[in-house]
């Protein structure tokens, strides 16, 4: 019921039925539904919200036996977000919420325990200030730091009861400057308050830059957990913690996380206390975590994935606060695959099933390429793969840097929920404090960002904008590398390489082969992609784009063909490319061995090859012929299979450079692809050229085949009449994007895209994942109509969309036979192919 109840409170009321009530505080939801009310009238209550509270409450007072913010004996409740999908930290909760200058003494006098309730107290009037009323958190921060120097301690344990009363006098003076009010003594106006903060935080900023980062619809709303406090902070026999079922970075078996005595959830994942790791629970406390043990692998078994949970310890009990699937770098993802298949939990396709095949892009990133650079400091290794940039200490400045293409890595002490945008903009991130479960590490590890957390030598000043360790000092655009993997930092400008892929993965991959039915080739224009995509599992090579083939140092001879004065001088030009192009295609089918090579023939439009007007002199044949040749609208102009019309001989020369090679090249398997067809007459004229030039060369009929892109709406209308001449399609879906939405391919990013998310109109680039209402039904449609012409038409995507997993599944349901994609795509369609499959 996640939908409903959102995945924590779906997840809290599931764990209570496994592991029994005395595992799990007791409490209730109020559902997704109710915060999508709210949001919709504006912010008003929705009808029959405030019974239904009630009521819930009255049974978790009875079940406890305890009233809330009672003066003696206080139930204490947490207010928490729970969104369908986990949004971690993004969205606002509240602790301690019924204690009151009353209830504070109550609890005090129940548990003996007065600097515990005094703890408490501060706490939860710094939280809600902060939370509902938007109190500085570094004011609160501040105070708390003058208070620990004028009392000579570091730690926030060490502050004794009138400490933390003169705190919670302090903080509720912030409260009243913020607000004008006092402080709620009211329980029930804290509950109101705090339910509607959370409802709030759903469309606050942090959690709205999360949403599009993450693609999660802003109409699906938060549910609010009210859950009975249990208390980490009771003493030394109290503690909170965090723990997954699997190493959360590698993902071996051994469960791994982090706790701190005497502390709650907040200070673990916060950061700002540097935890302990979770095997030190075994000598803390050996029956607790025997249990948590035993407890880890029953989620697991029971969700049929790794698991991240958070615990609570008072007083010796243990308490589960909420479990859900544990996000994961990919080989960690990849690792829990493999295991959990050899340990029996899930089969083939299930483990399949849990990996995210986008992430595995992680897998394809660099490490360092030497070892033995000089280590400036070590942290922890808390997201994979390694980096390095220019020195940012803000998010904004990391936003900034990105946006003029600089490579930077962002420096913070810890970071915290508005920092989100700033990693996404940086290629690495780094902080001094917090640990493997701190907001830095899950929320890179989330995105694939290298990350290096807690590295506690690396001194951060950020008012002096300046980083230390030792007395080595750097400053904002100094350069700095990480490696996220070992948790090694240096200034060493070490060479970044690309990976190997682990024998798990290859695993993996396998199991993904067997399972899939799509097939999955490359575009590659040279003989190292080629090589690089067999290496990655290519089946063979759906598009080689010539006309790649004539940039760089041949771009000169090219400009001749087209500037050619006569037919004579034209003849010469295209004469001189020809063993060019024969030697490329050559060389790429040899790579290829025998697997299927698709060559397109040349598609761009002819001005790609020309030098700029007004870099000709004036007045110049030259300048004027290339004036001539300048059109309004090139993507819509002389391309595609129109330059196989208006220039047959280009087309010829290269056909007769491929029939050539391919005679060269044992066991050659060539299909000859025209572009940009619009009306079959074109692909009849083109194919009736390479039929001719065929059999000039002796190639024997059968030894190739003749195939068309269908990438214009007309060619999906009429891809019965199209198919008479065509051997095979393959849908460019970059251009059929481009003609069917109208958008130019080249502009949208830039111009149109940003707004068009924020306005709720795309929630990604059409030309990343493919519109499946609209363009792919064109595809579907030409797809059909193909296949009702020759039913066993091979059919084929090379846009970019062919390594899209969201674009593969849809693909894989419109009959599609195989997608092309870049080399470094190549494993994640595997992937993305076998879980269309399952
Ligand atoms: C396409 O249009 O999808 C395609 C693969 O061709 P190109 O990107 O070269 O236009
Ligand atoms: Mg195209």
């Amino acid at each position: 019921m996640r939908d409903l109840l959102g995945g924590k409170g779906a997840n809290v009321a599931e764990m209570t039925r496994i592991l029994g009530a005395d595992r799990v505080p007791g409490g209730f939801t109020i559902t997704t539904e109710a915060c999508v009310a709210y949001m919709e009238s504006g912010g008003a209550t929705p009808a029959g919200l405030d019974a239904q509270v009630a009521d819930a409450l009255a049974r978790l007072e009875a079940q406890s036996g305890r009233t809330l913010g009672d003066a003696d004996d206080p139930l204490l409740v947490s207010v928490r977000s729970g969104a369908r999908e986990s949004m971690p930290g993004m969205l606002d909760t509240v602790l301690n919420l019924g204690l009151t200058d009353r209830s504070v003494e109550g609890l005090a006098a129940r548990t003996g325990n007065p600097r515990f309730a005094w703890d408490s107290y501060r706490r939860f009037v710094q939280m809600y200030g902060n939370v509902v009323h938007g109190v500085s958190g570094e004011r609160i921060e501040q105070e708390i730091r003058a208070l620990k120097a004028r009392r000579g301690v570091t730690e926030d344990t060490e502050l004794d009861v009138d400490d933390l009363r003169e705190l919670v006098t302090t903080f509720k003076g912030l409260y009243r400057e913020a607000t004008g009010e006092d402080f709620p003594q009211d329980p029930q106006v804290q509950l109101d308050g705090a339910i509607r903060a959370v409802f709030d935080s759903w469309t606050g900023e942090r959690a709205v830059t999360y949403r599009r980062l993450n693609r999660i619809p802003d109409s699906w709303g938060t549910a609010v957990n009210v859950q009975q406090m249990v208390f980490g902070n009771k003493g030394e026999t109290s503690g909170s913690g965090v723990a997954f079922s699997r190493d959360e970075v590698d993902g071996s078996p051994e469960p791994s996380g982090d706790f701190l005595p005497n502390a709650q959830g907040e200070d673990v994942v916060s950061g700002v206390r540097t935890p302990r790791d979770i095997r030190e629970l075994a000598d803390w406390q050996p029956a607790v975590h025997a249990q948590l043990m035993d407890i880890l692998r029953t989620l697991e078994r029971h969700y049929g994935d790794m698991q991240d949970t958070e615990f609570t310890v008072e007083e010796g009990h243990l308490y589960m606060l909420q479990t859900r699937n544990a996000k994961r770098p990919a080989q960690a993802a990849v690792r829990f695959a493999v295991d959990a298949v050899a340990e029996g939990l899930l089969d083939r396709g299930a483990a399949i099933a849990t990996i995210d095949a986008a992430s595995l892009d992680a897998l394809l990133h660099p490490t360092f390429g030497n070892l033995d650079y000089t280590v400036l400091a070590r942290g922890v290794a808390a997201s994979p793969g390694a980096a390095k940039g220019e020195i940012v200490f803000t998010a904004k400045e990391a936003v900034a840097a990105a946006a003029e293409g600089r490579e930077v890595v962002l420096v913070r002490p810890f970071t915290e929920a508005d920092d989100v945008a700033g990693f996404h903009a940086a290629r690495g991130i780094l902080t001094s404090e917090g640990g493997k479960a701190s907001h830095a590490a899950l929320v890179a590890r989330g995105m694939g960002r290298p990350a290096v957390t807690g590295a506690g030598d690396v001194e951060i000043d950020l008012a002096a904008g300046e980083m230390r360790v030792g007395d080595v000092v750097l400053r904002a655009g100094d350069r700095i590398a990480i490696n996220g993997t070992t948790g090694g930092i240096t200034t060493d400008d070490v060479p970044l390489v690309e990976p190997e892929i682990s024998a798990e993965f290859l695993t993996v991959l396998g199991w993904c082969d067997e399972l899939r039915t799509l097939g999955v080739r490359t575009n590659a224009d040279t003989p190292q992609d080629a090589a690089k995509a067999i290496e990655f599992g290519a089946e063979g090579i759906g598009l080689c784009r010539t006309e790649h083939m004539f940039l760089g140092d041949r771009q000169p001879v090219m400009a001749d063909v087209i500037l050619a004065a006569d037919d004579e001088a034209r003849t010469r030009a295209i004469d001189a490319l020809r063993p060019l192009q024969e030697a490329d295609f050559e060389e790429i089918l040899r790579t290829m061995a025998g697997r299927p090579v698709t060559v397109r023939l040349l598609d761009p439009p002819l001005h790609e090859f020309l030098p700029h007007p007004h870099d000709l002199p004036e007045g110049s044949p030259e300048r004027a012929r290339v004036e001539s040749l300048q059109e309004a609208n090139p993507m819509l102009g002389t391309r595609g299979v129109r330059l196989g019309i208006l220039m047959p001989a280009l087309y010829e020369m290269q056909v007769r450079a491929l029939f050539t090679a391919a005679a060269k090249v044992d066991g050659a398997n060539v299909e000859v692809m025209v572009p940009l067809v619009d009306y079959e007459r074109e692909l009849e004229l083109v194919r009736a050229l390479i039929e001719r030039v065929a059999q000039e060369t002796g190639v024997p009929d059968g030894a190739y085949t003749v195939g068309t892109m269908i990438e214009l709406p007309r060619a999906c209308f009429l891809a019965d009449a199209i198919a008479h001449y065509a051997d095979f399609f393959s849908f460019g879906t970059n251009d059929l994007t481009q003609t069917g939405l109208g958008f130019s391919r080249d502009d949208i990013e830039a111009r149109i895209l940003a707004r068009y998310i924020d306005v709720g109109i795309l929630d990604r680039s059409p030309f990343e994942t493919i519109d499946s209402p609209g363009v792919g039904q064109m595809l579907r449609m030409g797809a059909w109509l193909g296949r009702k012409t020759k039913r066993d038409l091979k059919l084929g995507v090379c846009g970019e969309h062919g390594g899209d997993p969201d674009s593969i599944d849809f693909f894989h349901h419109s009959g599609i036979d195989y997608v092309s994609c870049s080399p470094f795509r190549v494993p994640i369609a595997r992937v993305a192919a076998a879980q269309a499959a399952i």
